[in-house]
């Protein structure tokens, strides 16, 4: 596709996009009575204008109703979350019993270790990505040390070669057959935090697999955000929050996924009544009979309060489809690529995108290494009304979203950073 750095082109470009009438369902935050240039979806997602109304509905039901709001509410608390199961399953490529929601990210990741890390003498050890997001690496660390062994040997990093940013594929599956029958658990981020990277979750799954090892992702950064195929390719478990891609508001609800292969398999676990047998969970027998499905992971009743705008924001997605986000995803990336690179040329600098450039590689986050430019430049572009992310030392993370991002906004954001850099 052919990019111009202009005004006219994105505006034309927003004319044609099917998303641009979405932009009016968020809210964004102001300043100087314009609304800003959002790029930290990756972080938080913008608030859904529906999500207040899900929130309303669940406190006037608790005035109105009090504790009959349980099974007598507009949407009752009891089974809050079974409305989950048909369209978070569909975004996730998993089919509905796969799916639920509960408790936080580390959290869950944590609750799924306890069915899926069950390390031997002989099969210990757990393979993930080097410097992973610190949850995942503290988390991983204290799982091995709880069962008695030690990082040390225990915990497998995948490298990034020398000098270079991302991870090689080739690296991985090489890694998991050098550790092959000592491999209990091979759990990595499906998407990098830090520079975008998207993971080949196939080939890595089977790949773990093939040593006999379980499989689990970490898809904070990738609900929301690109096509899963979970159920197919045969991942055991995964676990991702829903407040970054999937705009559900601060530290909302978790959603995790259990193939279905596991769902009769009587893996240990943590318990509680919210996972115990539907039809006989309000019998208050003394014995644990697990759900046969991801919501047999349950523990407590759930947060509904909290739930309701990741409610709000799973009908929105799914009303939308993933198909045409991530068709917009790549054209808008791209064009955000383009203007850097615009930027760069026009006031001599060197922006290096440490992002994949393959478009199999990457999705709605480019991280963009800013050579010569220092943290001024990002206290400029906040205070002209760009919201990005600065990771030191001179990294910023632009995560244009095809829900809310207009081609516009590109544009508008290479005008500006230019001058910022004109003007340090
Ligand atoms: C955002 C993020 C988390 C956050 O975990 P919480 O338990 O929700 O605080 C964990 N892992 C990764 C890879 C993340 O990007």
């Amino acid at each position: 596709m052919n990019f111009t750095n202009s005004l006219d082109f994105a505006l034309q470009m927003d004319a044609q996009d099917p998303l641009a009438k979405h932009k009016s369902e968020f809210i964004f935050p102001k300043m100087n009575d314009k609304p800003v240039i959002y790029f930290t979806g990756n972080s938080l997602g913008l608030q859904p204008k529906t999500a207040k109304t899900y929130v309303d509905e669940i406190m006037d039901n608790w005035a109105t109703l009090a504790v009959e709001g349980h099974f007598h509410g507009s949407k009752p608390w009891w089974d809050y979350q079974e409305r989950f199961a048909e369209p978070l399953s569909a975004l996730v490529g998993a089919k509905p019993t796969e799916v639920t929601v509960m408790n936080t990210l580390s959290v869950n990741l944590n609750l799924l270790m306890v069915s899926f890390y069950r390390p031997t003498s002989k099969r210990y050890k757990i393979i993930c990505e080097e410097k992973a997001f610190p949850s995942d690496q503290y988390l991983i660390q204290n799982q091995i040390k709880h069962h008695g062994f030690d990082p040390k040997d225990a915990l497998v990093e995948v490298k990034r070669r020398e000098g270079e940013h991302n991870f090689r594929m080739e690296d991985i599956v090489a890694k998991i057959h050098e550790v092959g029958a000592e491999a209990a658990l091979v759990l990595i981020g499906g998407i990098n935090y830090y520079t975008g990277q998207v993971m080949d979750m196939e080939n890595i799954t089977k790949a773990g697999h093939a040593v006999g090892a379980y499989v689990g992702w970490d898809l904070a950064h990738a609900a929301g955000n690109v096509a899963l195929e979970l159920n197919k390719w045969g991942v055991d478990f995964a676990s991702w929050c829903s407040y970054k891609y999937m705009n559900a508001g601060p530290g909302s609800v978790s959603g995790i996924f259990v193939h279905e292969k596991h769902h009769h398999s009587n893996l240990p676990r943590f318990a509680g009544w919210w996972g115990h047998n539907k039809e006989r969970r309000f019998l208050m027998e003394p014995t644990f009979d697990p759900v046969h499905g991801a919501e047999g992971w349950q523990i407590s009743n759930l947060p509904v309060l909290s739930l309701a705008p990741y409610l709000a924001s799973v009908h929105q997605f799914a009303s939308i489809g993933m198909d045409v986000l991530i068709e917009k995803r790549d054209k808008i990336t791209a064009y955000l690529d383009f203007i850097l690179q615009e930027v760069a040329r026009e006031v001599g600098g060197n922006f290096e995108v440490i992002t994949p450039t393959d478009p199999q590689e990457r999705a709605s986050q480019l991280s963009v290494l800013l050579h010569g430019e220092g943290k001024t430049l990002f206290h400029q572009l906040m205070a002209a009304g760009v919201v990005v992310d600065w990771r030191e030392p001179n990294v910023i993370r632009l995560a244009p979203v095809p829900l809310y991002t207009s081609y516009e906004d590109v544009y508008a954001f290479g005008v500006i950073l230019k001058s910022c850099i004109q003007h340090k």
